[in-house]
């Protein structure tokens, strides 16, 4: 076959588009830089695409946060896809979701987004990779492409890999990290992977005779699985997490062999269903089964800083932090289905949030390489914390972010975690595009917002009107250290106790209004705007009813303001100088192509998704020459 070869070149090339890759691509395109992204995949998501259909969780776990309280759901990319999909996917679409996600990256014009592109080697020369090549062989191209940063979301680290970077595959010792989680003796076992499947409920009955080679289970064989019973761990329509194995092999050799067996396992497990238990699924019928297996673990690549369970468990504050972390320890037994007398999962809570470094992400073998998601510098402890998705997404925007930035300042990304000017700068750009960060609060000198005097046309003793200029966009109390019992929040020491909003008085109902007003007047050409979502809920695109049941799906969440209108005081006039309905999005930036010279600027609110009275985290004002996202 004649391949043509085509050299490219970009500032970042980001491999792989999952969760991290599609964070970290859109981050860094965001922030200014030129960036190409590979999947080697038809469509964008990894392990949330319609391939394999997970359902994205993080940092809030499992359960309800508190509202006004503890609100630790994920801000910036991963909010807007979120919030993306609950409003524009109501029928929750697997497909709808791909959809989303390859309409996310099409939209931004900084981002080359190549799909069915796989990297599978890279050109290294002086400590540093030079040029990767990626292959398309669905048109017959090989791509060189050279880069200044590279980085590796392919969740199986296959880009370091291929450079010849250090990494581990397996379990550590409890000694190596002093993990007291952790195993005596280390092996080379890892957490499986699994086919998911969906079914149907029919009018009538549907009859299932497996193939010959499908497995055979039992009442016994499946004991500590849930499956079968009232509520949402029925799960027919969604298909089982805990239908998992590999393990013991090598999840990226093995890959083939897994799969066959996973199809097995679902095969075997769906008979038992349909024609042993007592389960009453006669009406129920296979209406999707994965056929690429979602992989949960492969290659750990080694950082500058190896996160490990103490980093967790004690929330160590690193001042380098580029995301916050906070879903249990989440070990599996590597045998999956076949550990029949071990519960399939057991989660170790962490008493709070914690911080996830840039020097995790950063490659201790090569000066521009950084990592992001799967593959990212933890040990298998941390990383059963660290793997999920919206984590994965959160560190991938703020890999990204740093990548930007480095780019733009001509540095190398190994330097920056001990350069405390270029991680205060690329932090306050993470917050400024609504990122979850400890102890870290908006100190943006560019902002104009902080320096007005705040007036409203009422306000509640819990949400003042002063909130919306207090650098602060969520609270994160944290109710108690005991996290059987409550849910997670941030350690007291780093996160200021308040609702960190402006609510308006609900016995004057809407419209209401907040204004700002400086002593002079000054020039306006952004204001940025974070609304409340509610995010001490549930929120995310899943096959599954029961726990979808659990959120407020296929609407906006009602503590959003929808309709309002931007007014400036010009020579004694309130003029509109912007208006916006059907707002349902965390975060809105408005710039304005000609600048507003004014004193005061008043936002009117006349409508939100549901509650009776406005609700605003944050006004941020910039000047018409703040384009640059990073502080000079
Ligand atoms: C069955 C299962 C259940 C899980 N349960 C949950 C859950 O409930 N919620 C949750 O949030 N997380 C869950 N996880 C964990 C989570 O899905 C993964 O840890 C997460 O997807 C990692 O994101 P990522 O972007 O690093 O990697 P991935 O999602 O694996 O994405 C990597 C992408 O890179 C692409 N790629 C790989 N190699 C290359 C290459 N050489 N060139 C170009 N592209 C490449 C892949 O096709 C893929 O699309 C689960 C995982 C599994 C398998």
């Amino acid at each position: 076959m004649k391949i043509d070869l085509s050299p490219l070149q970009t500032d970042i090339l980001v491999a792989g588009g999952g969760p991290a890759g599609i964070s970290c691509a859109l981050a860094a395109a965001r922030c200014g830089a030129k960036v190409t992204l590979c999947q080697d995949r038809p469509v964008l998501g990894g392990n949330a695409s319609s391939e394999v259909r997970m359902h994205i969780v993080g940092a809030n776990g499992m359960s309800e946060g508190i509202p006004l309280q503890c609100e630790a759901r994920e801000g910036g990319i991963v909010e807007e896809i979120r919030l993306n999909q609950c409003v524009r996917n109501p029928q929750r679409s697997a497909s709808m979701m791909d959809l989303g996600l390859y309409d996310l990256c099409r939209q931004e014009p900084n981002l080359t987004l190549m799909l069915n592109t796989m990297v599978t080697s890279a050109d290294v020369k002086d400590g540093r990779i030079q040029k990767v090549v990626a292959e398309r062989l669905s048109t017959n191209d090989r791509f060189e492409i050279a880069a200044n940063i590279f980085v590796d979301c392919t969740g199986d680290g296959t880009l370091g890999f291929a450079a010849g970077a250090n990494y581990s595959m397996g379990r550590e010792a409890q000694a190596e990290y002093s993990e007291s989680l952790a195993l005596e003796t280390a092996d080379r076992k890892t957490l499986g992977s699994t086919l998911l499947f969906q079914a149907r409920q029919h009018p009538g009955p549907m009859p299932f005779s497996p193939p010959s080679w499908a497995r055979k289970f039992s009442a016994e064989s499946l004991k500590h699985r849930p499956f079968g019973q009232p509520g949402s761990d029925l799960n027919l329509e969604y298909g089982f997490w805990w239908l998992e194995w590999g393990g013991e092999l090598d999840t990226i050799k093995d890959n083939e062999v897994i799969r066959d067996e996973l199809l097995a396992a679902l095969m075997g497990v769906w008979d038992f269903i349909k024609n042993h238990s007592d389960v009453d699924a006669e009406n129920w019928a296979l209406e999707w089964c994965g056929f690429l297996p979602g992989k949960r673990e492969s290659r750990r690549l080694h950082g500058l800083h190896m996160l490990s369970e103490q980093d967790l468990m004690q929330s160590r504050a690193f001042p380098d932090s580029i995301a916050t972390g906070g879903w249990p320890i989440d070990t599996h037994p590597p045998g999956g289905i076949d550990a029949i007398d071990e519960p399939p999962c057991t989660q170790s809570p962490l008493p709070y949030l914690f911080d996830i470094p840039l020097s995790s992400c950063l490659s201790k073998d090569f000066e521009n390489l950084m990592y992001a998601g799967r593959n990212l510098s933890a040990t298998h402890i941390a990383f059963a914390s660290t793997r999920v998705m919206a984590t994965c997404s959160a560190v991938g925007q703020g890999v990204g972010t740093a990548a930007a930035y480095a780019i733009q300042k001509e540095k190398d990304p190994q330097s920056l975690p001990s350069d405390a000017d270029a991680t205060f700068r690329i932090r306050q750009q993470l917050l400024r595009d609504d990122a979850m960060l400890l102890g870290c609060q908006n100190e943006d000198p560019r902002d104009l917002a902080p320096k007005a005097t705040v007036t409203a046309s009422s306000e509640q003793p819990e949400g003042p009107a002063t909130a919306v200029i207090d650098g602060w966009t969520r609270s994160l109390r944290s109710p108690s250290v005991d996290r059987s019992k409550s849910p997670i929040g941030a350690p007291p020491d780093r996160f200021p106790e308040a609702t960190h909003r402006w609510m308006s008085d609900p016995a004057l109902g809407l419209p209401a209004w907040i204004a700002l007003s400086w002593n002079e007047p000054i020039t306006i050409g952004i204001i940025a705007l974070v609304f409340d979502t509610g995010m001490h809920r549930l929120l995310t695109l899943s096959m599954a009813d029961g726990y979808t049941g659990r959120m407020l799906w296929g609407r906006p969440q009602p503590e959003t303001i929808r309709d309002y209108a931007i007014e400036a005081n010009v020579e004694g006039q309130w003029i509109t100088i912007h208006s916006e309905q059907s707002n349902y999005q965390r975060k809105q930036v408005h710039p304005f192509k000609n600048p507003i010279e004014t004193s005061s600027i008043r936002f009117q609110i006349f409508n939100t998704n549901g509650i009776d009275h406005a609700r605003l985290f944050e006004i941020r004002v910039y000047p018409p020459d703040v384009c640059d996202p990073f502080l000079p």
